[in-house]
């Protein structure tokens, strides 16, 4: 099965559209979503239309989701964080609502597990080190495990030695999930974030994960930022969440 990788939407609407259009283009036949579909951007509910629209979609909600409905404790958030998370809570149409009241922190499927931070604190912590990859295996019974929050493309893997080896991914990288010897190794797999990039690169982030042939695709795509960053500044949203999108930090 072909699946569209996503996460750290942040109701960027156009950044959305052309990540969809690219795992149209690709065939996929499946997404997977590992949360924060809403929070900073000024489309939280023609974003979560689109993403409810997906067939076959597996998706998590995140710490910003929590917070838009009222689930999460604000005092989390920085200055920024906050005020778009009330501007959010107060534009979501019922429908949206009730779609984030339905999403779980965790999720496990047949081929895959889905924590948005760590499958230990889904909405709190972020694996940014091998050492909390190695820290997650008893919580984790079906691998690869998809995480998101850090707005980085990251991947940690355990070798067929038992080794970790944690990864930058760069655009076009591909990660091979299986040993040597051909079996399936551990891994946690972060796709980036579609629309509030963190790596310094400001294109939209996504993967491809091929579960037969058992390998991760990191992808960038551009998509017109200045649209989206008038429509931050017209909804009167703080203006460090319109600039950061062109520096990718
Ligand atoms: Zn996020």
């Amino acid at each position: 099965m072909l699946y569209g990788v996503f996460s750290d939407v942040h109701s960027n609407l156009e950044a959305l559209e052309r990540v969809l259009a690219f795992f149209e283009e690709s065939r996929v036949e499946a997404y997977i979503c590992c949360g924060d579909l809403v929070g900073y951007g000024p489309d939280p509910d023609a974003c979560l239309e689109r993403i409810r629209g997906l067939k076959s979609l597996s998706a998590i909600c995140g710490n910003h989701d929590l917070a838009a409905i009222g689930r999460m404790d604000l005092a989390w958030f920085n200055p920024y964080a906050r005020q778009a998370a009330l501007w959010t809570g107060r534009r979501l149409s019922a429908a949206s609502r009730e779609y984030l009241e339905g999403l779980s922190a965790r999720l496990e499927a047949p081929e895959f597990t889905l924590a948005h931070g760590t499958p230990r604190r889904p909405a709190e912590e972020y694996m940014l080190s091998g050492a909390q990859f190695k820290e997650s295996f008893p919580l984790v019974r079906v691998w690869p495990l998809f995480i998101g929050h850090s707005h980085m493309p990251l991947c940690f893997r355990q070798g067929g030695d038992g080794a970790v080896e944690s990864m930058i991914l760069e655009e076009g990288r591909t990660v091979d999930l299986r040993s040597s010897s051909g079996h399936a190794v551990r891994a946690a797999l972060n796709p980036g974030s579609v629309g509030q990039p963190r790596d310094q690169d400001c294109r939209a982030s996504c993967a491809l994960y091929d579960s037969e042939k058992a390998t991760f695709r990191l992808v960038r795509l551009d998509y017109d930022i200045p649209a989206v960053q008038a429509k931050i500044l017209a909804a009167g949203l703080p203006e460090f969440l319109a600039v950061r999108l062109s520096s990718g930090r």
